[in-house]
């Protein structure tokens, strides 16, 4: 989740019928899950099996931070970034660093408007220390975090003030284009682009790189809504549903699959994006961590079974049938109400 949605104020007039906020990642959970599975294709040999045989974890906590702000007061603001907060052309000019960061702004301020691309790096920090400890649990724990706040990067609306398109009376724009546009297209999109994990020399830039190319949609995120909405009566755009005695309104899949059709390839490549870039950040905290053998840090070693059941897998990741043979483990989870 991007904010805390239940202190929004709700305007006067719908006080009984809001939309549906999703308690979902800066992807929703469909998106987070697939990234980190994603990320396990494109790792090389010496770190395969290890996220391999671990993907169930995490695949399962990669939407872990989001909950964690229900209960951590401080989790809020590593998930997004007001870059208008930050003054004019903050994305080229706001420091690539944390330790620049703290000179240059006051505490209240980072923690007001968000500091997403300086979580990725601190957490990145946490997984290459887990890697040179040979620290199974915290490589796991770290990995899972890092495909997180890596995830929410490259969210768009994850690098605006204008975050649910609240400012240009656009409400509810937030779970649509992270959510709503996945759930109904991502089974059409292809899920393997060829990516493998490479080196970063210098990870601040390359994560800043990756706020400024998803900040560079955020105009084309709130036009297209506005062009798919035009000649769309409320009626055919919205519909209401009731739960707990409560009714709330949210877009009709219609105008879900209209705003899909407009900006869906531009999802697409984001959700790519993401998945690459948690492999590259994956594999340069394991050399930085002194690429640990990984294998000997599995609790039991892959049998005949697993190395079927891989060969099998990672064939359907590299044919782009994940979600035909039924691997996708975001859609398994999603049927089985996990
Ligand atoms: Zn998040």
């Amino acid at each position: 989740m991007r904010r805390n949605f239940s202190r929004l104020k709700l305007p006067f007039f719908s006080v009984s019928m809001v939309f549906i906020l999703l308690i979902c990642g800066g992807w929703g959970f469909l998106v987070h899950r697939t990234i980190n599975q994603l990320a396990v294709y494109r790792l090389p040999r010496p770190m395969r099996d290890f996220y391999w045989k671990n993907r169930t974890y995490l695949v399962q906590q990669a939407p872990r931070p989001d909950v964690r702000r229900n209960s951590d007061p401080r989790e809020a603001p590593r998930h997004f970034i007001d870059l208008e907060a930050y003054g004019d052309s903050a994305a080229w000019k706001m420091p690539l660093h944390w330790d620049d960061a703290v000179r240059q702004y006051p505490m209240d301020t980072l923690r007001k408007y968000g500091y997403v691309p300086y979580e990725v790096q601190r957490v990145k920090g946490l997984l290459t220390e887990a890697f040179r400890l040979r620290d199974r649990d915290s490589i796991l724990f770290y990995s899972a975090d890092l495909g997180h706040y890596i995830g929410d990067a490259n969210v768009p609306l994850h690098s605006t003030i204008n975050y649910d398109g609240q400012l240009t009376g656009q409400r509810g724009l937030h779970s649509l284009w992270e959510s709503a546009v996945p759930d109904v297209a991502m089974d059409g999109w292809s899920l393997h682009d060829g990516h493998r994990a490479q080196y970063l020399g210098d990870p601040g830039a390359v994560i800043w790189s990756a706020v400024r190319r998803a900040n560079g949609l955020v105009n084309d995120v709130l036009e297209e809504e506005l062009e798919a909405s035009k000649g769309m009566p409320d009626s055919v755009k919205y519909h209401k549903e009731r739960r707990n005695g409560r009714e709330y309104r949210t877009y009709t899949r219609r105008f879900v699959q209209d705003y899909a059709g407009r900006l869906g390839a531009r999802v697409h490549e984001q959700l790519l994006s993401s998945a690459d870039l948690i492999a590259d950040f994956w594999y340069t905290s394991w050399v930085d961590g002194g690429k640990p053998d990984l294998d000997s840090l599995l609790v039991t070693p892959l049998d005949k079974g697993d190395r079927r059941a891989r060969k099998v897998e990672f064939k359907a990741a590299r044919k782009d049938r994940l979600v035909t043979s039924r691997l996708l483990m975001a859609r398994q989870q999603a049927t089985t109400g996990d």
